[in-house]
């Protein structure tokens, strides 16, 4: 079975299928002093538009929306240091559209790297306008009346929320759902769980949504929160899935148990460095050669190793993990990875 997405509105951002990788350096490092999965990524973070990352995806469908429906401009926002605000600002300058991002300083960081450098120096290169607000601010409010603002100007604004997890935009990890069956169909192989970090929950939404839309089972996609306390990131991610579904004209819900969201990398809170996170972003980089980010993939990274050392996953088993890009936020945390590696 493959699902029909041909229905919704959609512009081209990335190449897909993104590529599996597996990572034999790593399950080697790995192995000597435990009996780690055998290890596999895909690579969402590369090739593509603005330096890439998971965004795209439900930018795909997102800006086709926005097109769709006569927009002039794109509004949307997330915290200063926003992967989803960078995507959003080159996907909206690919496709002629005006961007303007509400970032707030939700991060208590106020150091040159975390203000100017990253994320936020991209997001200026592509045009757009941005908003800085403080932590408490209603940043979907006020990216409303922006678009009130416009309207009374005779211009069009789409808004969306931080991390463009609507159901529209979900639809692009329903996408990628859907690709990821069948690699695995074409290579012989089951993953036992495709992981990731979870923030606007909706990539985890979309694809619990597809695999079950598949007739596959939902709660092998399974995540880390790094910002939402786990019983809120679930709340969010089943009722995300649930509305996604409905898009899909599928004609049933999930039940509370096909999303799966484990706790235990976020730490201090959301964009805040961890120990392990650091060591993960080390341990890749070092085993590998490849980039994970402070706030999402290094979190969610640190989730597998934790899970291997507690041998929830073993040689029995084949991971994926989502590489889901923000590398441009190593960045912003310099001073974080200043301290020596620990080995
Ligand atoms: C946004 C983001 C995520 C999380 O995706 P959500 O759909 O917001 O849960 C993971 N990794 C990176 C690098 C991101 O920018």
């Amino acid at each position: 079975m493959s699902l029909d997405l041909a229905g919704f509105d959609r512009v081209s951002l990335i190449d897909s299928p993104t590529p599996l990788q597996r990572l034999e350096r790593l399950e080697s490092a790995l192995a000597a002093d435990g009996d780690p999965p055998a290890i596999w990524i895909k690579r969402e973070d590369i090739g593509h538009l603005g330096g890439g990352g998971n965004k795209l995806r439900k930018l795909e469908f997102l800006i086709g929306h926005a097109l769709a429906g006569g927009c002039d401009t794109f509004i949307t926002g997330g915290g200063r240091q926003s992967n989803h605000a960078r995507q959003s600002a080159a996907a909206a300058a690919r496709h002629g559209l005006a961007c303007e991002l509400v970032l707030a300083d939700v991060v208590p960081r106020d150091d040159e790297a975390y203000l100017r450098n990253g994320n936020v120096l991209l997001s200026g290169l592509f045009g757009a306008v941005v908003h800085h607000l403080p932590a408490n601010a209603d940043s979907l409010g006020f990216a409303h009346e922006r678009a009130a603002a416009l309207a009374a100007a005779g211009r069009k604004a789409y808004v969306v929320g931080a991390g463009g997890s609507s159901p529209v935009g979900n639809l692009g990890y329903v996408a990628c759902a859907d690709e990821i069956v069948a690699q695995e169909r074409a290579m012989g192989l089951r993953f036992s769980a495709i992981l990731m970090a979870n923030g606007s929950a909706g990539t985890h939404a979309g694809l619990a949504a597809g695999l079950a839309a598949l007739g596959d089972d939902p709660s092998r996609a399974r995540s880390f929160s790094v910002l939402a306390s786990a019983p809120d990131a679930h709340r969010a991610t089943h009722r995300l899935a649930n509305e996604t579904l409905a898009l899909l004209g599928e004609g049933y819900a999930l039940p509370e148990d096909a999303i799966v969201v484990f706790d235990g990398q976020r730490g201090d809170g959301y964009g805040i460095p961890t120990n392990a996170m650091i060591d993960a972003v080390r341990l890749l980089a070092r085993t590998e050669g490849l980039l994970l980010d402070p706030v999402y993939s290094g979190k969610a990274f640190a989730g597998l190793l934790a899970k291997i050392r507690e041998h929830r996953f073993t040689s029995r088993d084949a991971v994926l993990v989502l590489m889901t890009g923000g590398a441009p936020g190593l960045f912003a945390y310099e001073p974080a990875f200043r301290t020596p590696a620990a080995h």
